[in-house]
């Protein structure tokens, strides 16, 4: 995979791993004069989805990267993380099937199956011998969905995965993301921009906005309405839908 950045990095964070959270103390984070992280502080839950909303530039992504080891932190040697990026880093020169089928381990053979039931699920069949630059953009992002799902890391970090995707599709890839999820409930990390699907995936949401210094909390709230019972016109639902609506706009 490739990493770009971090220019000008100067900052002393602390990513420490608890039993039950992974807690993000004191991030600091700046490129430049560009103050994205001041002594920002956030726990995670172990094991658990957390989803984070927010204004483009808020830091949303950086503090992915963070988790990820991306940009070092004090404290915190970075476990091993799979990371679906918001665009798609496929392997140009392998096919779809490939793709996935190289961040397992095991004998090609039983590799290439579970890669190839990773592809059906996913609704992607016919996508299995074509590379790269032969599938749309639609496709190719689920295929990197794909892959960071099978990929067997403790930590999932997800960038606004599904963005783009029509809504059908993207309902059925969100009912399929935690169904996978609950087979393993490793700790997930969520950014999206859609509410209804943090709220229909998440055990912890968080709303992040741009302060003066940096990135701030403006919500934080666990949710633990059972998933199954997570729908439009469910009471609980609609009233965090419009509470969050209402502070997303207000920014
Ligand atoms: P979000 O994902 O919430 O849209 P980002 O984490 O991508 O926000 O970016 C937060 C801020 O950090 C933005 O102002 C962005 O311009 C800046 N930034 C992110 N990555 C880099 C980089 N590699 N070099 C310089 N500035 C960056
Ligand atoms: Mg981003």
């Amino acid at each position: 995979m490739v990493y770009d950045d971090v220019a000008n990095r100067k900052d002393v964070s602390v990513i420490m791993e608890k039993r039950d959270e992974i807690l993000i103390k004191d991030l600091s984070v700046k490129f430049g004069e560009n103050v994205v992280f001041s002594d920002f502080s956030l726990s995670l839950p172990v094991r658990k989805i957390t989803c984070i909303l927010g204004p483009s530039g808020s830091g949303k992504t950086t503090l992915l990267k963070a988790l990820a080891g991306l940009i070092p932190a004090d404290g915190f040697s970075a476990p091993r993380a799979s990371f679906i990026f918001q665009d798609h880093r496929l392997l140009p020169h392998l096919t779809a099937l490939d793709n996935l089928a190289v961040v397992l381990d095991g004998k090609r053979e039983d590799r290439r199956l579970r890669a190839k039931q990773m592809l059906d699920d996913m609704e992607l069949s016919e996508a299995a011998d074509l590379y790269p630059h032969e599938l749309s953009g639609g496709m190719a992002q689920r295929v990197a969905i794909a892959r960071g799902l099978l990929f067997d890391a403790d930590l999932l970090l997800m960038d606004e995965p599904f963005k783009g995707l029509d809504l059908a599709l993207q309902e059925r890839l969100i009912r399929y993301f935690v169904k996978h999820w609950e087979e393993s409930r490793r700790t997930a990390v969520f950014v999206t921009h859609s509410i209804l699907e943090a709220i229909l995936v998440a055990d912890k949401i968080v709303v992040m906005g741009k302060g003066a210094h940096g990135a701030e909390i403006l919500y934080e709230k666990d949710f633990d309405l059972p998933r199954s019972a997570r729908a439009l016109g469910v009471p609980e639902v609609d009233a965090l839908r419009s509470e969050i609506h209402d502070l997303l706009v207000s920014l």
